[in-house]
């Protein structure tokens, strides 16, 4: 299976034009809201309810009328039936429109694909039709003061009682849409242990907290006993209420069974970390476009061989170079996310198992891949619309800033990028003692007979991308032949390794589509296509192999110095 038969396209014509027409309308409406977020922001009151901005409100409505939020779930709950991969395209748009307002969806979606999973049918009725809808959202509740990226150290107590419910207590911190007014009801996933339970991860369960309990009739009773404490005050993503949850004896139920809550939790956050690599991509894509056009508008010196009194900054090599890898860069990230998508799809649809066991291993090694180089590159590509804004980038006027900001935090939350790495190295690579790993980077080399036979034009692709696919190689078998006896030297490396990854995936996606591009008879994308791809090979995935170093060096010179050296 390769991303060119996972492509194909059969006899169905997809709507596009009418998807895209909707599409516009649901962005038309959210992307105004965005400035909003950010100055008004979202408030907690003195009577302990919090607010969004009006502007939301409507926004939020009328996703929830449209359905959209329902696109790409199971219509036997309501949905639209339609794949992963359609309903990570929404989630670019709505994210480019309005980071902030797309977080409360997105969570709803993590917390929804939980109970499609493990809930029973009894909880899948009860509350999957009106959260697939969106009339209600869902969050996700891991984080406690003492427990960030240990989730294991995580304290909240959930006591048994008599009626097969649980009384859940303990306070959650950092909690996205942990309280708001978009919606009337609010699905918290807690998690949480019960009295006997193991210790570290492997005594942690699930809980559905619902905000206000459900009548057996479908309505909504009394509020439970959980609340909003405060609200943190944030570099970015104003709109969307980080919360402090206290948790007092507040009425919980069991998804699937004890002690087995990170095994659900894990289907949240695969769910989760491909779409906050994605908000890399949505909210880098939000700042090149704005940069382009205010390279378009603003005139500055006189380019080389033009005439007049000044140009705009666009002639200059400078900007151009930085707007290059802006273009080259979103591009192989959205190829990434669509091919992992793709992935995940196949893993749940495809018909053969044995093709769905492989696709899942895929996920598991794109996944951490898509969330790390996507977010990074998302700080990286904000950072550079801010620099082709000048000084006008750093004042908040222009709206570049707000990005920079927003962005930000996407390299932390859902596992911190050092986490991805480290899971990357210690539990992806080792799948099937390091054959799978294996086997993808030799369906990336398949491409190569195809980069020789397209000629000149495409040598330097060609070249670039075996010199990036050997340092993998090499680097790949370093990993797996040192992590057995000193796994302290592959964590060391493991944050340039991932990068690696990153680089070398997006040179090879965008070499596979200036190929798919010069079949297409349009001569435009194809030469496009074509300088994206040579673009990126030469100027940006020589730092594939540069990481090799990084990567295997190993962990003496980090400890070299002992902590109070550092001082
Ligand atoms: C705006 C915002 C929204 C959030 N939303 C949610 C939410 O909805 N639900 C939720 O449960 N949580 C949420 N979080 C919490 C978020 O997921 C955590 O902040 C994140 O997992 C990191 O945990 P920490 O802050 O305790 O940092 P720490 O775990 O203390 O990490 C600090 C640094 O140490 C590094 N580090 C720690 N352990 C290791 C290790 N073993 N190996 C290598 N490096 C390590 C980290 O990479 C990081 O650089 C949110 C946080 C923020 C700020």
């Amino acid at each position: 299976m390769t991303p060119a038969t996972l492509t194909t396209v059969s006899d169905y014509q997809p709507p596009l034009t009418d998807l895209l027409f909707s599409l516009e309308h649901v962005v038309d409406y959210v992307a105004p809201t965005n400035r909003d977020g950010d100055t008004i922001g979202a408030k907690r009151h003195g009577d302990g309810t919090v607010t969004t901005p009006d502007s939301f409100k409507a926004a939020y409505r009328g996703y929830v009328d449209a359905g959209w939020g329902g696109v790409p779930l199971p219509e036997e709950y309501g949905g639209g039936g339609f794949p992963r991969t359609v309903g990570l395209i929404i989630q670019e748009l709505m994210t480019s429109a309005n980071m902030a307002f797309a977080l409360c969806p997105l969570l709803t979606q993590g917390a929804i694909e939980a109970l499609l999973n493990y809930g029973s049918d009894e909880q899948k009725q009860r509350y999957l039709p009106q959260m697939v809808t969106g009339e209600w959202a869902g969050t996700m509740n891991l984080t406690e003061p003492q427990a960030g990226s240990d989730v294991g150290a995580l304290t909240t107590r959930a006591v048994p009682q008599d009626d097969g419910s649980y009384k859940i207590t303990g306070q959650k911190i950092f909690i996205t849409f942990g309280d708001h007014d978009l919606s009337e009801q609010i699905v918290h996933l807690v998690l949480a242990r019960t009295p006997d339970a193991p210790e570290g991860t492997r005594g942690i369960s699930c809980f559905i907290v619902p905000k206000r309990m459900v009548n057996d009739d479908g309505s909504l009773g009394e509020r439970n006993n959980v609340e909003c404490l405060s609200i943190e005050e944030k570099l970015g993503i104003h709109g969307s209420p980080t919360c402090v949850m206290s948790y007092e004896d507040a009425t919980g139920y069991l998804i699937g069974e004890e002690n087995k809550g990170m095994r659900i939790m894990f289907v949240m956050m695969n769910s989760a970390r491909l779409s906050v690599g994605m908000q890399g991509l949505a909210v880098g894509e939000r700042a090149y476009q704005q940069s382009l056009a205010y390279a378009q508008e603003r005139r500055q010196g006189l380019a080389i061989g033009a005439s007049g009194k000044d140009s705009a900054i666009i002639d200059h090599p400078d900007v151009r170079r930085m707007l290059m890898t802006q273009k080259s860069y979103l591009g192989a990230l959205r190829h990434l996310m669509l091919l992992n998508a793709i992935y995940v799809d196949h893993s749940t649809n495809a018909a053969d198992e044995a093709e769905r066991t492989r696709a899942d291993e895929i996920v598991g090694l794109l996944t951490p891949i898509c969330k790390s180089f996507g977010t990074d590159l998302g700080n990286e590509l904000t950072s550079i619309a801010l620099q082709i804004h000048g000084g006008m980038g750093f004042v908040e006027e222009t709206g570049v800033a707000q990005h920079y900001r927003d962005v930000r935090i996407a390299a932390i939350y859902e596992g911190t990028n050092g986490i991805q790495a480290a899971d990357l190295v210690g539990r992806k690579l080792g799948v099937r003692a390091g054959a799978s790993v294996t086997e993808f980077i030799a369906q990336m080399r398949e491409m190569d007979g195809e980069l020789a036979d397209a000629g000149e034009a495409f040598a330097s692709i060609r070249t670039e991308l075996g010199t990036a696919l050997d340092a993998l190689e090499k680097t790949t078998g370093w990993m797996l032949r040192t992590g057995m006896q000193d796994p302290n030297a592959v964590l060391s490396g493991s944050s340039p390794y991932t990068r690696m990854w990153g680089l070398a995936l997006g040179g090879w996606l965008l070499a596979r589509a200036a190929l798919a591009a010069a079949g297409l008879g349009d001569a435009a994308v194809a030469e496009e296509k074509l300088v994206l791809a040579r673009f990126y090979a030469e100027q940006l995935l020589p730092q594939a192999e540069a990481l090799t170093g990084a990567a295997t060096a190993g962990s003496e010179d980090l400890f070299a110095l002992d902590a109070a050296a550092l001082a």
